[in-house]
C-alpha cells in the first residue's frame, strides 16, 4: 500500500445535484448531504470559513472542494462565479486550491479551458463503475469509454485524478466490481474513493428496493467487495483516501437512508478484515511452529487489529486455542503492517484471489491475474 502522504485538509461546498442532466437512480444529495438547496454566495463564504477553522500543520494543503453536484455541469457564469469566490481564499493565503467532483461526460477540452488561470488541483469524476450494463440500470447516461476519456484529459492537463465507484449497483456483482477496480486502476488515478450503494429515499432506487427490484449488498459483503478493490488498488500503489460514506448524524439517524450496508465506521471495518486476513495469512503459512502467538502492530493499528468489539481478538484466539496470544504495539512499524511472531505481513503480501476464492467464481480473473 502507499505510504501514508500527508492529505490536503478538504474544505467542502455541497451544491447538491446541481449541474446534472437527469439524477442517477441511487443518488439523493440532499439526503446525503444534508443540504435542500444551491448556496448562495453569502453561505459559500461562511462554509469555507468555517471549514478553515480546521487547518493544521499536519496537513499538506488546504483546497476548497465543490461536491455534491456536477461541477462541470453547471452553466458556465456558474462556474466562473464559484472558482472567483474560491480563488479570492487562495490568493489571501488561506488556502492552496480548488477540487471538485464531475460527471466524466462533462471532461471536455471547453470546460476544461474554462479552468486556465484558476487554482484548480484535482478534478474527482464519478465513474462508479466501468461495466455498461451496470451504468444503463444505474440511468448513468454516460459510458465507460467516456470515463476513460475523461481520466486521459485530466490527466493531460496536469490535474490531479480522483476516481469515485461504487460497489452493489443494480446489475453490479462482484465480479463487475472488482473487473471495474482493474479498469479504474488503469486509468493511474491519484487517488480514489469506494462507496457502497445505500438506498435513499427519494431515488428511483428506494422505489425498486420497495418492489423487491433491487437489493443492496449486506454489510459483510460489502466490506469483502471493498477489501478486494482496497487491496488492488494498493497493489498498484493508488491510495484509497475513502471507503464508505463520511458518518453524519442524519445518516446515523437514518432519517433519510431506507437501506443498504451503511456503517459510521466503514473504512474501519475494511482495514479490520486486512488486518485478520494477514494474521490468517502468517498463520498459514507454517513458518509459526509455536502455538503462543505475539502480535505487533502500530500503536494506531492497534483498534484494526482487534477489531469490532474484539472480533478478529476472539478469531484468533479461537484459531491458536489452547496457546495464548499477546498483542504489543510498536511504533517501528508502518501502520499497515502486523508482525506474527517475527513474522512480518503487509498487504501487498495477501494472494487476492485466494482471498477471494470463498466467494463466486471468478473466470475473468484468469485473464488478470497479473494485473492483480
Ligand atoms: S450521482 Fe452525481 S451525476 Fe448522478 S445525480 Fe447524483 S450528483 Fe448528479
Amino acid at each position: 500500500m502507499p505510504a501514508a502522504a500527508k492529505r490536503p485538509l478538504i474544505v467542502p461546498v455541497f451544491l447538491p445535484q446541481a449541474g446534472c442532466p437527469h439524477r442517477c437512480a441511487f443518488c439523493n444529495q440532499n439526503a446525503i448531504t444534508g443540504i435542500a438547496a444551491f448556496p448562495d454566495p453569502a453561505s459559500i463564504q461562511a462554509a469555507i470559513t468555517s471549514g478553515l477553522r480546521f487547518r493544521s500543520r499536519k496537513r499538506a494543503a488546504t483546497q476548497i472542494a465543490f461536491y455534491g453536484g456536477n461541477f462541470l455541469g453547471l452553466a458556465v457564469e456558474r462556474i466562473r462565479r464559484l472558482l472567483d469566490l474560491a480563488t479570492i481564499f487562495v490568493d489571501q493565503g488561506l488556502v492552496d486550491g480548488i477540487r471538485f467532483s464531475t460527471r466524466p461526460d462533462t471532461i471536455d477540452a471547453a470546460r476544461l479551458d474554462l479552468l486556465a488561470g484558476y487554482p484548480v488541483a484535482a478534478i474527482e469524476i464519478g465513474v462508479q463503475s466501468m461495466h455498461a450494463a451496470v451504468l444503463r440500470a444505474c440511468r448513468r447516461g454516460h459510458t465507460p469509454e467516456d470515463s476513460r476519456r475523461a481520466a486521459r484529459r485530466i490527466k493531460a492537463r496536469g490535474y490531479l485524478l480522483g476516481v469515485q465507484m461504487m460497489v452493489g449497483l443494480p446489475d453490479d456483482t462482484a465480479q463487475r466490481s472488482f473487473a471495474s477496480g482493474l479498469e479504474i486502476a488503469a486509468m493511474e488515478p491519484d487517488f480514489v474513493r469506494i462507496y457502497p450503494t445505500l438506498v435513499f429515499r427519494g431515488s428511483r432506487l428506494a422505489k425498486w428496493f420497495e418492489t423487491g427490484a433491487y437489493t443492496p449488498l449486506g454489510l459483510e459483503a460489502a466490506v469483502r467487495q471493498v477489501k478486494h478493490l482496497c487491496l488492488l488498488f494498493g497493489r498498484q500503489n493508488i491510495p484509497v483516501i475513502r471507503m464508505g460514506l463520511q458518518a453524519s448524524a442524519q445518516l446515523d439517524a437514518r432519517t433519510d437512508l431506507v437501506a443498504g450496508p451503511y456503517h459510521p465506521a466503514f473504512g474501519h471495518l475494511v482495514w479490520e478484515e486486512i488486518f485478520l486476513d494477514m494474521v490468517r495469512h502468517v498463520l498459514a503459512s507454517g513458518k509459526i511452529p509455536e502455538t503462543d502467538i505475539e502480535l505487533r502492530v502500530h500503536p494506531r493499528s492497534v483498534s484494526r487489529l482487534r477489531g469490532y468489539k474484539n472480533r478478529n481478538t476472539q478469531t484468533i484466539m479461537r484459531a491458536i486455542a489452547p496457546g495464548n496470544l499477546t498483542m504489543l504495539p510498536d511504533e517501528s512499524l508502518d501502520t499497515e503492517a502486523v508482525v506474527v511472531n517475527g513474522q512480518y505481513c503487509r498487504p501487498a503480501d495477501l494472494d487476492i484471489l485466494s482471498e477471494r476464492s470463498s466467494g463466486p467464481q471468478m473466470p475473468f480473473l484468469k485473464n488478470c491475474s497479473e494485473s492483480v
